[in-house]
């Protein structure tokens, strides 16, 4: 579904991405840790065509991503992104979040828009927030609005980044398991997360970034209990 090739990225004197190569597999989770700076959020960006990249090459579904093609747009509605800070429109109502994209960007009728918007909240346990707007909300049911809105494309991945990092700790659960169910219906994920239960439990690989490099990867038993590298072993002692 997504396959990266001696990717590299610089901003200015900069360079964030050093040439990184992995693949992820349609129906995969995928984690990617690693410490703040490595270049996680970067390598998000550049595979939803957020970001230009100098060298190497981003496929998805067979398609290259280039950020500066007419067709990012349609790119991105086939791969999306859920943030940090969810990015909803603090004015539109949650189910406005959800139906905006399927409505102007995808050109679907409004009805069948909003009909499935619906069951997307109620998917997410929000039936009955569909007309709140999100400062009426809490971050973890802001968040997953956010959620809803993504899969409200249609999408054949979902990139998340660092999902829970801006909830208060009693909400951080329940935007978990809303990701867990996404993962058991088979959604290709690749997510940025120090949640380490949620590495081990959900991924099927975890990608270990160092320095705008994957220094390692493998299955999450391998990586979170038994990791070959120093640096590995350190940013895991650090966070757990
Ligand atoms: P992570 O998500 O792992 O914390 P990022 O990908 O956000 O790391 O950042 C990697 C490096 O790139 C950092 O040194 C950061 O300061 C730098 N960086 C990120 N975005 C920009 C930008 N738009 N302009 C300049 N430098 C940036
Ligand atoms: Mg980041």
């Amino acid at each position: 579904m997504i396959e990266i090739r001696d990717l590299h990225k610089r901003f200015g004197a900069l360079e964030v991405l050093k040439g990184i190569d992995t693949t992820v597999e349609e129906g995969e989770v995928v984690c990617l840790i690693g410490a703040s700076g490595s270049g996680k959020s970067t390598l998000l960006r550049c595979v939803n065509g957020l970001e230009t990249y100098e060298a190497g090459k981003i496929v998805f579904a067979g398609t290259t991503v280039d950020a500066r093609s007419p067709d990012i747009r349609a790119l991105r509605t086939h791969v999306t992104m859920v943030f940090q800070r969810f990015n909803l429109f603090p004015h539109r109502t949650a189910l406005e979040n959800v139906t905006e994209g399927p409505i102007y960007v995808k050109g679907e009728p409004r009805n069948e828009a909003r009909e499935r918007g619906l069951a997307l909240l109620e998917r997410m346990g929000l039936a009955e927030k569909a007309q709140a707007y999100p400062p009426q909300l809490s971050g973890g049911q802001q968040q997953r609005v956010a959620i809803a809105r993504a899969l409200a494309m249609r999408p054949k991945a979902i990139l998340f980044d660092e999902p829970t990092s801006a909830l208060d700790p009693e909400l951080v659960g329940e935007v978990l398991g809303a990701m867990r169910s996404l993962a058991d219906e088979g959604m290709t994920m690749l997510v940025v997360t120090h949640e380490m239960a949620f590495a081990r439990d959900v991924a099927d690989r975890v990608l270990f970034m160092h320095d705008g490099r994957i220094l390692e990867e493998g299955l999450p038993s391998d990586i979170l209990s038994n990791p070959k590298e120093a640096r590995t072993r350190d940013f895991l002692s650090r966070i757990l």
